[in-house]
């Protein structure tokens, strides 16, 4: 009989996200008397930028044609050199040097950050942002390496709170369980907090001084507006002996749908006498085919200078959305956090409210859907995340009905 990995049967029934679908679908049951404002999901809402499309149309015109039809991509683990040259080209543009077998392009963020768990052994000790971005959870769950939940929390995993107190920044952990592989995410889903070079230094300290491995989500790194702010940990002295990089054409470009991201693997770093630069290589090139063309030829295409100025206008368009949620949220006397260098913005829900009742009362007298905190973590309680992907009427509008409703 077949043993199925009971993990699995350890992760709570509810993920955040259905749990907001169930009780926005029972509203809408209830013919709402306004039509929804959704600023929930972290998703896009823009059309891809034009040079992109272009691309797309090109190099989908290339496979109707035998002589420029592309199958498998041969190159490094399924990325072609051109867009591996590309995103190399990027980094060296700020300043960071990263060679270009360095680079592994993939599906998703979302992936590399849970499949990076398939290079680590199952007992490595994981800590994770206290609030947190789910997969880093769940994943880590997947593999064994969290324990067992006891309703609020994973008995094995180290959290790092993130509160209004540290800035949404963790400290060090106390007490003597080292972890092992530390996720961080800057800028940062959900509180919106973006971590400067010094922060991340002691934690770069940390990770070489205990051969730790960061693994760095900077799937938002383009939304950053403050100088000084770095958009890579490599900008940082000693990140390449002990961090991964992670990041996404998703939010940068709008690619949600069209699926394309990258991580960063140095080859100076190395754990337990291995190579994970040639370990990452090892398990793509066994359990990943690549991207297809017509996505990486979109992808390059962000890079060009069209794509850059498009892309950069939407990412304008958004960030002029977070202002407007930020200043109006304000105004109606809440504390609000982020949305300076992230599409997201952190609010404290009024005289000490549970997220979840927020939610509720936003959705119901407001018809707005944001995020509960609670359903990022413990230290999420007392909180709401609104995201600045929606609709710049749309956020106008939400704004105004949270205010009448505060
Ligand atoms: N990392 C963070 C922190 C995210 O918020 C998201 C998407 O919401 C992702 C990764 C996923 O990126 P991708 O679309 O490339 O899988």
């Amino acid at each position: 009989m077949v043993k199925i990995n009971d993990n699995f049967q350890k992760l709570p029934g509810g993920y955040l996200f259905p749990e907001i679908g169930r009780r926005v679908r029972a509203f809408s049951a209830e013919n709402p008397p306004m039509p929804l404002i959704r600023l929930g999901i972290g998703d896009v809402t823009q059309p891809l930028a034009p040079a992109v499309i272009e691309a797309m149309k090109k190099a989908t015109e290339e496979m109707a044609h035998k002589e420029t039809f592309r199958g498998y991509c041969e190159e490094t683990c399924g990325a072609y050199d051109f867009l591996r040259f590309a995103i190399r080209d990027s980094y060296k543009a700020t300043g960071v040097d990263i060679a270009d077998d360095e680079i592994f392009v993939s599906d998703g963020a979302k992936s590399d950050c849970g499949n990076i768990g398939d290079i680590f052994s199952a007992d490595n000790i994981v800590a994770v942002c206290d609030p947190v971005y789910p997969v880093y959870v769940d994943t880590s769950a997947m593999a064994g390496r969290a324990g067992d939940f006891d309703g609020e929390r994973w008995t094995k995993l180290v959290y790092l709170p993130c509160t209004a107190e540290n800035g949404f920044f963790p400290a060090l952990p106390q007490g003597d369980r080292i972890p092992d592989l530390i996720y961080i995410c800057s800028p940062n889903n959900p509180t919106g907090a973006a971590a400067t070079k010094e922060q991340l230094k002691v934690w770069v300290d940390y990770a070489n001084e205990h051969g730790s491995v960061i693994l760095y989500d900077s799937a938002y790194e383009a939304y950053i507006t403050e100088p000084g702010i770095p958009h890579s940990i490599y900008e940082v002295e000693g990140a390449k002996t002990c961090a991964i990089e992670f990041r996404s054409f998703s939010k940068t470009a709008g690619f949600t749908g069209n699926r394309c991201a990258y991580t960063v693997v140095p080859k100076a770093l190395e754990r337990g006498g291995a190579s994970l630069n040639a370990m990452w290589n090892r398990r793509q090139g066994t359990k990943f085919n690549g991207v297809p063309y017509v996505i990486q030829r979109a992808a390059e295409a962000v890079y060009s200078p069209d794509g850059q100025k498009q892309t950069m206008e939407t990412i304008a368009y958004y960030m002029n959305n977070a202002r407007i949620i930020k200043e109006g949220l304000s105004a109606a006397g809440l504390t609000v956090y982020g949305g300076t260098n992230a599409p997201y913005i952190w609010a404290r829900t009024p005289d000490g409210v549970g997220s979840w009742d927020f939610f509720d009362l936003l959705l119901k007298k407001a018809c707005v859907v944001t995020t509960p905190g609670a359903g990022f973590g413990p230290s999420g309680e007392g909180y709401i995340r609104l995201t600045a992907f929606g609709d710049a009427d749309a956020t106008v509008e939400a704004v105004e009905r949270i205010k009448k409703v505060l």
